[in-house]
C-alpha cells in the first residue's frame, strides 16, 4: 500500500464515491519497477507483456520510459501504438493468430513474430513479408504458481526446422523465445530454458543460420503472501546461465514482463457483502466479497494466486474463513480448498484491501455478468 493509493482511497471515502470494488495502480510503482528490471538486465530490452494491464496511463508511462511492448492482437498494437511507441518497439508474441491480423499488423509497421510451427510460418510469410520471426520453445514451467502449459511452444529440435522454413519462406529467423512459467519463484528456472535455447542456436548455426535473438519471455513475480527474489537476483542468475551456454558470444537478449511490472503497483478495495455460516456448527464462516473471479480476481482459479488482503480488524484474533464473490456462480468461489484466515470481528460493510492487484485484474473482469459492472479502475 502506497501513500498515494492511502490518500486516493480516503480522498474517495471521504467524497462519498466509495460505492463498489475499485482497483487502484500507483504509476510511481510502474516506474520504480522498469527502472528495476532496466538496471537489473542493463544489455537485455524490456518488452512489456501488455495484457497484463493495458491501460492508457501504463502504456504511455512506460513509451516514455523506452519501453518496448509484447502484444497479442490488433487491439493491443493499436493500444501501444496509441501510448506513442513507433512499431519497431512492438512485437507480435502471440503464436496463434490469424493471417488477417498479421496483414494488418503488418500494415502497422510491425516485424517482430513469434511462430511455433509451420502452418503459422507460412501464415506470417504470406501476410508478413521479410518479417522477423522468433520460434518459441516449450518450458516445463516447473516453479511456477500459473504455469502457462503446452499450449505455446515446440519441442526444441522442431524448432530448428521451423526457423528452417521460414528462412525457406523468404522471412528471416531471427531467434528462440519460451516463458518459465508465470510468477516464476525459482530464479534458475532460466538456466534449464537457456540451456534448450543456446541448443537450438547451435543446429541452427550448424545449417546456416545464424540467429540473432533470445526472448526471455516473462515469469518475473509479484509478492503475494510468501516472499519472491528481487528483480536483481533474477538479472544475475539470468547472466550467469546466458555465460554458461553462450559463452562469450551472448546473443541480443529481451525480457516480456508482466506481472512483474505492474502486480504490485495496484491495490482493489472491496467491501464485505454478507458473513454466514451454513450451520450453527459450522467453524468455518463465508465472507462474500463485492469482487471475486468475475469481477478481476480470475486468477484465484485454482486457488492458485493467494492475494494478501487487510483489513482494519488485523489486530483482532484470526480465523480461517471460505471467501467467496457476488455473482450467483458456485465458481465464484476464491478458496475454499485453504481457507483464508479473516479477523473474527469481519463485519457486513467493512472494507478490505486486496494486494498485489495490478496485473491480470481489471481486463479479465466480465463486462456485466449478473449484472456487476466491469473493474472500476484508477490509474494515479
Ligand atoms: C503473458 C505473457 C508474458 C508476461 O508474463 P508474466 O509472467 O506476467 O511476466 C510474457 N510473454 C508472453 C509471450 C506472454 O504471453
Amino acid at each position: 500500500m502506497t501513500e498515494r493509493i492511502r490518500e486516493f482511497l480516503r480522498d474517495r471515502r471521504e467524497r462519498g464515491l466509495d460505492e463498489g470494488p475499485v482497483l487502484v495502480v500507483d504509476l510511481d510503482v510502474v516506474k520504480d519497477n522498469y527502472t528495476a528490471f532496466a538496471k537489473a538486465l542493463p544489455d537485455t530490452r524490456v518488452f512489456y507483456a501488455v495484457k497484463a494491464n493495458p491501460a492508457p496511463e501504463v502504456l504511455s508511462l512506460l513509451a516514455k520510459l523506452g519501453s518496448c511492448f509484447d502484444t497479442a492482437s490488433v487491439q493491443e498494437i493499436e493500444m501501444a501504438l496509441a501510448a506513442g511507441a513507433t512499431p519497431d518497439r512492438i512485437s507480435f508474441g502471440n503464436t496463434i493468430k490469424k493471417e488477417r491480423d498479421i496483414a494488418r499488423a503488418f500494415a502497422l509497421g510491425i516485424r517482430l513474430y513469434a511462430v511455433d510451427c509451420k502452418p503459422e510460418v507460412d501464415k506470417v510469410a504470406r501476410a508478413a513479408p521479410g518479417s522477423r520471426v522468433f520460434c518459441r520453445i516449450l518450458s516445463d514451467c516447473a516453479g511456477a504458481e500459473w504455469p502457462l502449459s503446452r499450449k505455446f511452444g515446440c519441442e526444441p529440435g522442431m524448432a530448428v526446422d521451423v526457423l528452417e522454413h521460414a528462412l525457406k519462406s523468404g522471412l528471416e529467423p531471427h531467434g528462440v523465445s519460451f516463458h518459465v512459467g508465470s510468477q516464476q519463484r525459482n530464479q534458475h528456472a532460466w538456466d534449464r530454458a537457456l540451456a534448450s535455447a543456446a541448443a537450438v542456436f547451435k543446429e541452427c548455426g550448424e545449417r546456416g543460420m545464424n540467429l540473432a535473438m533470445v526472448n526471455l519471455g516473462g515469469g518475473f513475480p509479484t509478492k503475494y503472501l510468501k516472499n519472491v527474489p528481487s528483480v536483481k537476483t533474477y538479472g544475475t542468475a539470468i547472466f550467469k546461465a546466458l555465460r554458461k551456454h553462450f559463452g562469450n558470444q551472448i546473443p541480443e537478449t529481451i525480457i516480456e514482463p508482466g506481472r512483474g511490472m505492474v502486480g504490485n503497483a495496484g491495490i482493489i478495495e472491496s467491501e464485505v457483502v454478507l458473513v454466514s455460516k451454513k450451520s450453527e456448527e459450522d467453524d468455518v464462516r463465508w465472507v462474500y466479497l463485492d469482487i471475486g473471479k468475475f469481477g478481476g480476481l480470475a486468477e484465484t482459479m485454482d486457488e492458485s494466486i493467494r492475494y494478501p488482503i487487510k483489513t482494519q480488524r488485523d489486530r483482532d484474533a484470526m480465523a480461517p474463513c471460505v471467501l467467496a464473490g457476488p455473482t450467483c456462480d458456485s465458481a465464484d468461489v476464491l478458496y475454499e480448498k485453504q481457507p483464508y484466515p479473516l479477523p473474527v470481528s469481519l463485519e457486513i460493510g467493512d472494507r478490505v484491501l486486496i494486494e498485489g492487484t495490478g496485473a491480470y485484474t481489471s481486463t479479465y473482469s466480465a463486462v456485466a455478468f449478473n449484472g456487476f459492472p466491469p473493474l472500476k479502475t484508477y490509474h494515479i
